[in-house]
């Protein structure tokens, strides 16, 4: 009867260790969606009771520090790299690498040479490293062989493809024979728009419940294809925008002279590129030109920005006060509203809301940084994650199982590039599931001895009369 009830107690302490394991965020689905440039507190300027279903109904975090310069490929890669620019190495949406000789227009769409994107891994490879498939509607670097690998489906880029378009291929590839786990989708508003009208303008409300009524189809198909209690959907842009002024113009043809260096990104941040035996001129020229510019040389570039080791930021930079703008001059395109200003900006903050079985309900977050989406990621795809800058911890608490809920706030970790072998930033586990693993090991080895004891005892009776053989004899003789 003892036997019986210690062969119970073992094959339930067995199984809560397995159940523990099963909790584990496998064969969790994602679906990642930008929409470019819809600044955090857009959220509030109309009505917008798509996003706040999600909110409601999920998570919402309402100051995101993106990272520098808050322009849309540099952060798009960080949402999907956990990377500074420095570290990834889009450092602008236009680059001169100086090392490999080479430039990178976002303007002219030269953007597909692979050597650009290859000092980081994104994560749609990892995820087909680890035996899943990813599909990408248009996500900014999705179209471009990055380690050999392109997404398991992707979208080759074309802004005229609708929004329609793009949403139909997400739902085929998560609803296919081999359905995806890992969905990437990209839409180009409110940036465009806030870029022509300036986001100040009133013009900006219809546009921003355009992209509310996006959101609602979106919804809306996910729940005609029965993915919408099964996905995690995750809502976020890369960065804001802010009200620029054609009296609040710099032109560096007032200072320079054009012969003495060339321009390789425009406004805010001005990246330039002196001419050879040019540098102290340049500099010179331009460190007091300006009390609404602040000059630096890139060694002086401040830490908090992350943004100074890499060959692909030029020797100065220029970097404009905010609503300011930086032209050669006045015959540049100029724009009502721009971004790519300090990341502590508020108006440069992108939004961040998700809605899943992994989210908690109806839950605000007051801050997270941009690269902690990317460490959650991989938490919620199971999958390792490559080093990076961010913190599961900071954002831990938005998620259904996850304890403890009040985790305190940190900084993205410092990570210097190349300065930190692969494996030191590890996916992070769920103290949950530490502590599941050691409480059903402890249950599993306390029974164990117990049943070892037991089972010596049961054959302890039997002993005496052995004895008993062994010293007849002897006695017999
Ligand atoms: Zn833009």
């Amino acid at each position: 009867m003892t036997s019986k009830f210690i062969w119970v107690a073992f094959i339930l302490a067995t199984l809560t260790l397995s159940i523990t394991f099963s909790l584990q965020p496998d064969e969790q689905k994602v679906l990642l969606v930008s929409f470019d440039g819809f600044r955090w507190d857009y959220l509030y300027r109309v009505p917008t009771p798509h996003f706040h279903y999600v909110m409601k109904n999920g998570v919402h975090v309402k100051q995101v520090t993106n990272i520098f310069i808050t322009k849309t490929y540099p952060n798009h890669y960080t949402l999907v790299t956990g990377l500074f620019a420095e570290n990834h190495g889009i450092v602008a949406n236009d680059m001169f690498d100086s090392i490999l000789n080479k430039s990178f227009s976002l303007d002219t769409m030269n953007i597909y040479d692979s050597e650009f994107w290859e000092e980081a891994t994104p994560i749609w490879i990892t995820n087909q490293r680890a035996g899943h498939t990813s599909g990408a509607a248009m996500w900014p670097g999705t179209d471009v062989k990055i380690h050999q690998s392109f997404p398991t489906h992707y979208m080759l880029y074309n802004e005229s493809v609708s929004f329609e378009d793009r949403v139909a291929k997400i739902i085929e590839w998560f609803t296919s024979k081999e359905p995806i786990n890992l969905g990437l989708l990209y839409w180009e508003d409110p940036d465009d728009m806030g870029h022509t009208l300036g986001p100040d303008s009133p013009l900006m409300g219809p546009v921003i419940s355009d992209i509310d009524n996006k959101l609602g189809y979106l919804i809306q198909m996910l729940k005609k294809a029965k993915l919408w209690n099964t996905l995690n959907l995750i809502i976020t842009s890369d960065h804001g925008m802010t009200q620029c002024s054609e009296e609040r113009v710099i032109e560096l043809d007032q200072y320079l002279d054009k012969d003495h260096y060339v321009l390789i990104d425009q406004s805010p941040v001005a990246a330039i590129l002196p001419k050879e035996g040019k540098f102290d001129d340049v500099y010179e020229a331009l460190a007091h030109a300006h009390p609404n510019m602040t000059v630096y040389k890139k060694e002086e570039i401040p830490e908090r920005w992350h943004y100074k080791y890499n060959s692909r930021i030029q020797p100065i930079i220029a970097v404009a006060d905010e609503g300011w703008y930086i032209l050669q001059n006045k015959s540049d395109d100029f724009m009502l509203g721009n971004h790519g200003y300090d990341n502590m900006l508020a108006e440069m903050h992108p939004i961040f809301l998700a809605h899943g079985p992994a989210f908690r309900k109806n839950f605000t977050r007051e801050a997270m940084n941009s690269t902690d989406l990317y460490p959650l990621l991989c938490h919620l795809l199971n999958i390792p994650a490559m080093p990076h800058n961010g913190s599961l911890g900071n954002v831990q608490d938005l998620l259904s199982s996850a304890a403890p809920r009040a985790l305190p706030y940190t900084q993205s970790t410092t990570l210097l590039h190349g300065s930190v072998k692969p494996g030191e930033y590890e996916q992070e586990e769920s103290y949950a599931y530490f502590i599941g693993v050691s409480l059903g090991s402890v249950i599993v080895i306390v029974f164990f001895i117990i049943f070892v004891k037991h089972l010596i005892r049961s054959q302890m009776p039997a002993l005496p009369d052995m004895q008993a053989e062994i010293v007849q004899p002897l006695l017999q003789a």
